[in-house]
């Protein structure tokens, strides 16, 4: 008896196979190869299909295609997309308490003492809003989506580099915090086409106490904070508000049935959730 390589392993998994999906043991070493040849050809065949599609009719990853509609479902909710940078100051980082003792500290990729590659769109959030807020009448609604970057002990649904959408609602009235953050998710995770999910208590480490939603099996999609919050004081916000941020490279894992959020993010090894290095 003999079951596949760790290398024959590695290859049906990265051309898609799931864990589960890999066989146990086979009699002779013949029929293990035979095995390895039909599947790799099959799974090397549905890449190529998706790269075709890609190349011949959608033209955009489907990253790109859920920013985009995502963007524009907000946008026509009332809220303002906001593009801020993605190195950020020490000293926005200090104000978000996440200093030298944080757990989060370890998982910043410093750039040099003095800046970072952000790891959250909140502080640059924050920091825009407390302007607009000079030119604006609450409510005001804002988000941005773009990259953050976290030391990550990687896994299958974690990324070094991830792609987040944090909006936030500033002004809303303090006892309809719950009810709109719950509006505020489902019109997201309708957006990208997302049912099949749920609402856990939750304990952030910067926000303390909020909900998350979360997938049937569990996984976290998105996590959410309210204020008043003792965080708001550094940004000299007082007023009462709701957030939201969803990673998006885990809504296409879940909302792909995929075992690995690898398929869908910023890589040079897959585009669109097909493997590249197929011949
Ligand atoms: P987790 O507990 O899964 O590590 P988190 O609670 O640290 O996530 P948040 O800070 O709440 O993450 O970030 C908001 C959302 O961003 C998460 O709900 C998730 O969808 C996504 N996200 C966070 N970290 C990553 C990561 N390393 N890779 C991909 N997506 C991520
Ligand atoms: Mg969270």
């Amino acid at each position: 008896m003999t079951g596949l390589t760790e290398s024959q392993k590695n290859r049906l998994t990265e051309l898609g196979l799931s864990a589960e999906e890999l066989p146990g043991d086979f009699e002779t070493i013949a029929d293990r190869e035979k095995y390895f040849k039909q599947r790799e050809k099959g799974l090397v065949a549905k890449n190529r299909q998706i790269l075709n599609r890609l190349l011949t009719e959608t033209h955009q990853p489907a990253l790109c295609q859920l920013q985009f509609q995502l963007a524009q479902t907000l946008c026509a909710n009332g809220f303002t997309q906001v593009t801020t940078p993605t190195i950020i100051s020490r000293k926005f980082l200090d104000r978000m308490t996440i200093d030298g003792t944080h757990p989060l500290n370890e998982q910043v990729f410093w750039l040099d003492s003095k800046s970072c590659l952000r790891p959250m769109l909140a502080p640059n959030l924050y920091s825009v809003s407390k302007d607009l807020m000079n030119v604006a009448k609450l409510p005001l609604r804002v988000f941005e989506i773009g990259s953050c970057f976290r030391k990550e002990s990687e896994g299958k649904s974690h990324l070094k580099e991830f792609t987040m959408l944090n909006l936030v609602e500033w002004g809303t009235p303090m006892e309809e915090r719950g009810k709109r953050l719950e509006e505020l998710g489902r019109l997201v995770l309708d957006a990208a086409g997302i049912m099949d999910y749920a609402t856990e208590a939750e304990n952030s480490v910067v926000y303390g106490d909020g909900l998350d939603f979360v997938g049937a099996d569990g996984l976290e999609l998105a996590s959410t904070s309210m204020g008043p919050h003792p965080l708001d004081a550094a940004w000299k916000i007082n007023c009462t508000w709701v957030g939201i941020g969803f990673g998006l490279e885990r809504l296409l894992m879940y909302r792909e049935h995929q075992q690995g959020i690898h398929r869908h993010s910023r890589s040079i090894s897959f585009l669109d959730g097909a493997r590249l290095n197929i011949k």
